[in-house]
């Protein structure tokens, strides 16, 4: 199995390098939405976010939480959003879970998500709630 982001944990392909320890790893994308986009990753080839355990996953964020006001002072922004693809059909492309820091400002042009008008907000929390 080839993986693009394994590769870059073993220092296979290239990769800025901001940070890691024994469990993650963190490094600019290289087509960033904005300058200082990050991506902290489980060093542990997993596809999906949800596929990361408990103890995968406070490593992750706590990496995260870590870093993003360090890059956010870096870039000179004063923002950043956090976010993760899951699944190709919400944009994840390479199938090793990552979350991305994106470093924002005010004036950086980047549009948020609209929001729709809807009514049948206790019909979806109902289908929700049977599933837990
Ligand atoms: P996704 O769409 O899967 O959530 O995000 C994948 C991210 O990985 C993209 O933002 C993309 O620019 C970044 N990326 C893809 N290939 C490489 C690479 O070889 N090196 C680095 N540093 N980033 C990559
Ligand atoms: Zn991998």
């Amino acid at each position: 199995m080839t993986c693009l982001f394994c590769q870059i944990v073993k220092g296979e392909i290239p990769a800025q390098k901001i940070f890691e320890d024994e469990k993650t790893f963190a490094f600019l994308d290289i087509k960033p939405i904005s300058t200082g986009h990050a991506l902290v990753i489980p060093k542990a080839h997993l596809e999906h976010f949800d596929d990361m355990d408990a103890e995968d996953t406070h490593h992750v964020m706590d990496t995260v939480q870590k870093l993003a006001p360090k890059i956010m002072e870096a870039v000179g922004a004063t923002a950043y959003n956090v976010g993760v693809n899951v699944r190709p059909d919400a944009g994840q492309a390479v199938m090793h879970t990552h979350v991305h820091i994106i470093p924002r400002s005010a004036d950086d042009g980047l549009k948020s998500w609209p929001g729709m008008d809807v009514d049948n907000l206790e019909e979806i929390n109902n289908k929700i709630e049977a599933l837990l």
